[in-house]
């Protein structure tokens, strides 16, 4: 049987690393802070928000909230963007996604200054990654990064086959492995022979979106599985994108839906804030 990684234990490490981090700056006459835009009043998102401010306060992280209605006009919201790059209590700037159809989702994310992109979606901080030079890395991915480490789980060499290329997962994901010297495939709706490729992975990182897509049969024994699908079936019950019973008769080592990934992505935005007011500390 497969050992379960327990991401839940290693996101409360990791808060408490960065609750010393924080009290550390803060010492220096440093309050690293996060701003969180929510426009509208998308159910999820609110969620999302609420969870992401409970964790600043948790760690000691100022954060600062704006809730927007759902007819805000882009040039209200650029304008607000504008005046967060330009405010020094702010390292971190996030605007939960989705937004509402009249707002362009692309210039927004262009507009947050790239030393605040706190989710690392801005395309000066993809273009660091895939040059291998990152600044801000996307929560999920590196959080992913940060769970294998933690396993002890080395990649070079290995054959990581990631399932899903969006850009806040997927493919930054594999940009991240390669990094790591292994030798990575990247699945998608488009791959044949989906079965065939996922057998030869010695890891296996889901990002799909489809519950229990990806069967036990085709993991290959003794390889590593990253869970990162997060899908509801009937009302309560949570899932992910890899059917976790069989898999964990194969893998070596497993994440579980929930507890797995899911606890990484808020701790690495944390994180991220933490290291830019890290960095605004050296330069000021
Ligand atoms: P997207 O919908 O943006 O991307 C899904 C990807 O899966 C696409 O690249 C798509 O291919 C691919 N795909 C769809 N069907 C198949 C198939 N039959 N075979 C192979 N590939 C397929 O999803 P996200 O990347 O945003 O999220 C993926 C999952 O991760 C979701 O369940 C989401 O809830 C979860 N998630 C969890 C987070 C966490 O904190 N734990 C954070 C972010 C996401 P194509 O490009 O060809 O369409």
């Amino acid at each position: 049987m497969a050992k379960i990684i327990d991401g839940k234990a290693i996101a409360a490490k990791m808060r408490t690393e960065i609750a010393a981090g924080v009290l550390e700056l803060k010492q220096k006459g440093i309050t690293p802070g996060l701003a969180v835009v929510l426009v509208g009043d998308d159910p999820a998102s609110r969620v999302y928000v609420s969870m992401k401010e409970k964790a600043c306060a948790e760690a000691g992280i100022f954060s600062d909230e704006y809730k927007l209605p759902a007819e805000t006009a882009e040039a209200e919201l650029l304008a607000l963007v504008e005046r967060l790059n330009n405010d020094p209590a702010i390292h971190g700037i996030l605007v939960q996604l989705p937004l509402p159809p009249q707002i362009d989702t692309e210039k927004v994310l262009e507009a947050i200054s790239p030393l605040k992109d706190a989710d690392g979606f801005h395309p000066y901080n993809v273009g660091r990654l895939a040059v291998g030079k990152p600044l801000f890395q996307p929560c999920t991915p590196y959080g992913v990064m940060v769970m294998l480490k933690e396993e002890g789980i080395d990649l070079a060499g290995k054959e990581v086959v990631v399932i899903g290329r969006s850009n806040i997962v997927g493919k930054p994901v594999a940009m991240m492995c390669l990094a790591q010297n292994a030798t990575v495939t990247v699945c998608h709706s488009r791959t044949r022979d989906l079965a065939g490729v996922v057998r030869r992975a010695d890891v296996v990182i889901a990002a799909v979106g489809r519950p229990e897509m990806v069967k036990g049969e085709w993991i290959k024994e003794g390889a590593v599985v990253i869970d990162v699908g997060v899908n509801r079936v009937g009302e309560k019950k949570l899932v992910g994108d890899v059917e976790f019973s069989s898999a964990s008769e194969r893998a070596a080592a497993i994440t579980p839906v929930p507890g797995g990934v899911g606890p990484m992505t808020i701790t690495m935005l944390l994180y991220n804030t933490l290291e830019s007011a890290r960095r605004s500390a050296e330069i000021s």
